[in-house]
């Protein structure tokens, strides 16, 4: 055997693999752009085939015959396929016309006893001008990803070579190795190429479906959360109405039912709006409504309405602030709502007795805030987690709290979209530090805010 017939071999090896490849892909996945490539490529693997016979044999009439037959089939399998990946399909009838009149023309030589290589370029030219045309329609392709890039090349490549490079001249010369080398060399390329690709395209497809099924879920607690919103506020409001005596004087247990009803539903309302709020995560619909706001004062507001809750736990609450007003831009709602989680939780997790800081420090370029606790703390390797939805430390103590996991969450979602960060650390027994940071863009000093009538 001599070194163009081991070539042969290599390049027959070459579009063998592909084509069980396809197969193999074909049979798992039965789309129909496998359908029509692995049909194509079986095709072609064919004619290789009966090609490394003849290189090694001989060609009787018959065989070249048949082997002729087999290039308007893979070629007519390639535009089918090329049709797939672009969504429609052109000229099938002109085309059909043009692979059978160069069939004939192809057989019409080999009668006349022209050499194999010659007659059959009228059959291997389309066929070659389908694989460069399924090349240039991946290429073509809006979202084409690296992969399907180099799955274009290497088609291209591999359609234009045999014909820049005359295929009758793929014989036993020393150009005709090099021809052989690179049709080989071509073929691993397509094949390497066709699994990178197939591979991106499956993670492409799981992370649609993934987003899909995100949405889905999304939407699915929205609506609900939303249509739960009605109900409960008409809860409370009956309610009110009992505790207003409009109903008639209410006796002592009446009052401790009703109140207990009021209790339950409004931890049923802030768990419907963190469920929303969460809804609102996924989507990417969480806007913020900024204004330029006096950090300080917008702060004491807020404990005004925590400070009751921190008594009643017997908890001493402190707050430690610069002196003079800080305007910031942000949304105040959401920083309440950041606040109140954090300071909330200091409260829940701090047994009687303990202390809680609060502490904002006014930074060159950020506002920082700190919510140091004496409570129970949290373990290092659970440290990692609490930021996580759902996610709770010892879900045991949080049930006496009423919580589900998402305030930390919700906080880290709105402290980020302000361009902030959110972070704590903790020791177990002696207690935690949550804290936050705000970009401050401008000097502070150069803010201006809102003048109130
Ligand atoms: P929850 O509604 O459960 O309080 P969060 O998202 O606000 O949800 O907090 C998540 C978990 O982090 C809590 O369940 C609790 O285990 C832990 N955690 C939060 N703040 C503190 C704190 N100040 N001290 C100890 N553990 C805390």
């Amino acid at each position: 055997m001599n070194i163009s017939q081991a070539l042969n071999i290599f390049n027959t090896a070459g579009v063998g693999i592909v084509s069980i490849l396809s197969v193999f892909f074909g049979v798992r996945y039965p789309t129909p752009f496998f359908r029509t490539w692995s049909t194509a490529y079986v095709t072609f693997f064919l004619i290789v085939l009966i090609e490394m016979f003849a290189v090694h044999f001989q060609r009787p009439l018959p065989l070249a015959l048949l082997q002729t037959a087999l290039f308007p089939f893979s070629a007519w399998y390639f535009l089918q396929t090329a049709n797939v990946v672009r969504g429609r399909v052109s000229r099938p009838l002109p085309f059909a016309a043009l692979l059978l009149a160069g069939f004939l023309l192809s057989v019409a030589l080999l009668l006349h006893g022209v050499s194999y290589p010659f007659a059959v370029e009228p059959v291997f030219l389309p066929l070659d001008a389908t694989i460069v045309f399924l090349g240039v329609t991946f290429l073509r392709l809006p979202m084409a990803l690296p992969s399907t890039r180099w799955l274009a090349w290497s088609l291209i490549g591999f359609g234009l070579w045999p014909q820049i490079f005359p295929y009758a001249l793929f014989a036993d010369t020393p150009l005709g190795t090099l021809g052989y080398l690179l049709c080989g060399l071509l073929n691993v390329a397509v094949g390497v190429a066709m699994v990178i690709y197939l591979v991106d395209e499956s993670w492409r497809r799981f992370q649609a479906e993934q987003g899909r099924q995100l949405r889905l879920h999304s939407d699915f607690v929205s609506i609900v959360s939303h249509e739960l919103r009605t109900p409960l506020t008409s809860v409370l409001g009956y309610a009110e109405f009992l505790e207003d005596g409009v109903a008639g004087e209410l006796n002592d247990d009446q009052r401790e039912f009703v109140s207990r009803i009021q209790l339950a539903t409004q931890s049923l309302q802030r768990l419907v709006e963190d469920l929303l709020d969460v809804s609102a995560l996924d989507s990417a619909r969480l806007k913020l409504e900024r204004e330029v706001v006096d950090i300080t004062s917008k702060l004491e507001a807020v404990l005004v309405s925590l400070r009751p809750q921190a008594h009643k736990a017997e908890l001493d609450l402190q707050v430690s602030l610069p002196p003079g007003p800080i305007p910031v831009p942000l949304d105040p709602g959401r920083f309440e709502q950041v606040l109140t989680n954090l300071v909330g939780n200091a409260i829940k997790y701090t047994p009687p007795g303990g202390r809680i800081q609060i502490t904002l420090r006014s930074l060159p370029h950020e506002l920082r805030l700190e919510v140091e606790d004496t409570g129970v703390g949290i373990p290092k390797d659970k440290l990692a987690h609490i930021f996580e939805r759902f996610y709770q430390v010892d879900s045991t103590i949080t049930r006496q709290h009423n919580g589900v996991g998402l305030g930390l969450a919700i906080a880290k979602a709105i402290v980020e979209a302000h361009g902030g960060q959110i972070g704590c650390t903790s020791h177990v027994g002696r207690g935690s530090t949550f804290w936050f940071s705000l970009p401050m863009p401008v000097s502070h000093e150069h803010a201006v805010l809102p003048s109130h009538p």
